[in-house]
Formats: C-alpha cells, sequence, structure tokens
C-alpha cells in the first residue's frame, strides 16, 4: 500500500473498512463512506408535517345547570310534552 500524496486512507463510517479518501464521499448526514456504502438520502425523511387545526368550530361554554324541584314536573305535563315531542318527530297531531 503505497504512500500517495494528497489521498489519505481513511475508515468508511458505515462499514469500518480503510480506504482512499478519493474512493470515499460524504453522505447528507456528514458521514465518509466508501463508494459501496453511500446512499442518496431518502426522500420521506424531508417530509414536513401540516398543522392540524383542532379548535372546536363556533364552541360555546356549556350552560350551567337547572336541576328541577320536587314535584316541578308531573306526569301529566310530562305526558304532554313526550306527545308533543313525538308529534313534531313523526309529523304527527301537535298538542
Ligand atoms: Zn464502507
Amino acid at each position: 500500500m503505497p504512500y500517495i500524496k494528497g489521498d489519505p486512507w481513511v475508515i468508511c463510517d458505515t462499514c469500518g473498512f480503510k480506504v482512499r479518501m478519493s474512493q470515499t464521499k460524504k453522505t447528507w448526514d456528514n458521514l465518509r463512506v466508501c463508494r459501496k456504502d453511500w446512499e442518496p438520502k431518502h426522500p420521506q425523511l424531508s417530509v414536513r408535517g401540516r398543522v392540524d387545526k383542532q379548535a372546536v368550530y363556533d364552541g360555546r361554554p356549556e350552560a350551567a345547570d337547572y336541576f328541577l324541584d320536587t314535584n316541578e314536573v308531573t306526569a301529566e305535563k310530562l305526558q304532554e310534552w313526550v306527545t308533543d315531542w313525538f308529534g313534531q318527530i313523526f309529523g304527527g297531531k301537535k298538542s
């Protein structure tokens, strides 16, 4: 292995073999590797994420809780509300 001026021996960062500097190449992540170990940067390494807008559209604060008093709703009133509600949903008679 003769001395060649300006072409020193270097160690490949990937395989560890001793090769001439002129037979090596730098990779995108700044490794000096021999020709058989060199490969281009994979395109997936350059993928950038996009900002995900997670805010709720037209958000409003939750309404304050309303608690019924004892006997505030009677069975008759409840029956009336349910009948009215079903009437609106299924197109029946409104009371
Ligand atoms: Zn190598």
